[in-house]
């Protein structure tokens, strides 16, 4: 099964589920049973998360401009063990 877009001229869209293949282009609409046209609606096809999409323009725009190290990072300070046992461990 697959949704299908339909969208009215006085109430807006409306989804139809149907086999793949089966739709047609128009449907009569589910509240005022106006003929309503079909949307084209790309399949299967999710946003992409906001965390990939950051990642995906970092990296475009390294290629033209990339970010230029000119010193050493600051040392980040390492949380406190949370099991006492741990501070006995040996330390590279
Ligand atoms: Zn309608």
């Amino acid at each position: 099964m697959a949704g299908y877009l339909y969208r009215c001229g006085r109430c807006g869209p409306w989804e139809v589920q149907r086999p793949i293949g089966t739709a047609e282009s128009t449907n009569t609409c589910p509240v005022c049973g106006a003929i309503g046209r079909r949307l084209f609606t790309p399949p299967l096809l999710a946003r992409t998360p906001t965390a990939v999409a950051g990642a995906r323009q970092r990296e475009e725009a390294s290629r033209d401009a990339p970010q230029v190290a000119t010193g050493v990072p600051p040392k980040r300070s390492r949380p406190a063990p949370r099991d006492p046992r741990w501070s006995n461990l040996p330390r590279p």
